[in-house]
């Protein structure tokens, strides 16, 4: 298996897209540290890891919170002896328009979406260093990290910070042999979705479940995205078969944007 005795950290694992990352790099064969804000669910995705043969361990995270990630990745390098792939896929999305942000929502997203990444950077890059090992660091950016949405300009901003921030640690942290790569997914039927869909329709007028559908119509492969097509770049991007791949965010969505 291609990732047979490595050990993977997925932040905001308990569903969605981070808990379809845990399971694919599970069955490729890597222990998983899952962290995330909700335990609860948290104990869900711990017993499908482990019916996959897997070791599993669970850490209540805000990545928001500097000292939270780097405890998170102390309990993983003690608990599985060490770590070697970190997915730093938490993130949360608001729809409000340009002209309406408030300081407070900003703060929120920023402090999740873009601290919360830099931490979990710092963090896992300074382990693998101490390890004196090699190790791979993956990002959750998104589409809107590449291009910017009408009514998810402040979350597309904080994505393409993600960006920034992958392509600046990559060209930092390539003399020690790691690398640090994003994934961008297009439109996933996830929760993020739901909330997405709901807020649109408050902010535009749009009838509950017409902008979902709106964006899927313009998928070229004609269907939304799952968590696993996303968990499949994922695994690639944690293999050996991406090592010579650093300070990339590759894009995953059917065909929305090209670049
Ligand atoms: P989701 O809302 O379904 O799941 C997000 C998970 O992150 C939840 O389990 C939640 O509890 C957790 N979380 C939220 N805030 C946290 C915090 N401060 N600390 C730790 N955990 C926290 O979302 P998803 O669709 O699975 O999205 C996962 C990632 O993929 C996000 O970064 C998102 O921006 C990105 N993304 C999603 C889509 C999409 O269409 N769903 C598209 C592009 C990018």
């Amino acid at each position: 298996m291609p990732l047979s005795n490595k050990t993977a950290l997925v932040t905001g694992a308990a569903q969605g897209i981070g808990r379809g990352i845990a399971l694919r790099l599970a069955k490729d064969g890597a222990n998983i540290v899952l962290t995330d804000i909700n335990p609860d669910k948290l104990k869900d995705v711990v017993a499908e890891v482990e019916a996959l043969g897997r070791k599993a361990l669970a850490i209540t995270t805000d990545v928001g919170q500097r000292d939270q990630v780097y405890n998170a990745v102390e309990q993983a390098q003690k608990t599985m002896g060490q770590l070697d792939i970190m997915v730093n896929n938490a993130g949360i999305a608001q729809v409000r328009s340009i002209l309406e942000a408030t300081p407070e929502e900003v703060e929120t997203i920023y402090r999740i979406n873009v601290q919360g990444t830099l931490w979990g950077i710092q963090a896992a890059a300074k382990a693998f260093k101490a390890q004196g090992s090699k190790g791979k660091i993956i990002n959750a950016c998104s589409i809107a990290g590449h291009e910017s949405f009408a009514f998810l300009g402040v979350y597309s901003s904080t994505k393409f910070a993600v960006r920034a921030l992958t392509q600046a640690a990559a060209k930092e942290l390539g003399a020690d042999g790691i690398t640090v790569n994003a994934y961008c997914p297009g439109i996933v039927g996830t929760d993020m979705w739901k909330v997405i869909d709901q807020r649109m329709a408050e902010e535009t007028g749009a009838k509950p479940g017409e902008t979902y559908k709106k964006f899927v119509d313009g998928i070229a492969l004609g269907r939304a995205e799952t968590p696993q097509d996303v968990a499949a770049l994922v695994a690639f991007l944690a293999s050996a078969e991406a090592d010579y791949i650093t300070g990339q965010c590759i894009i995953t969505d059917g065909g929305i944007v090209y670049r």
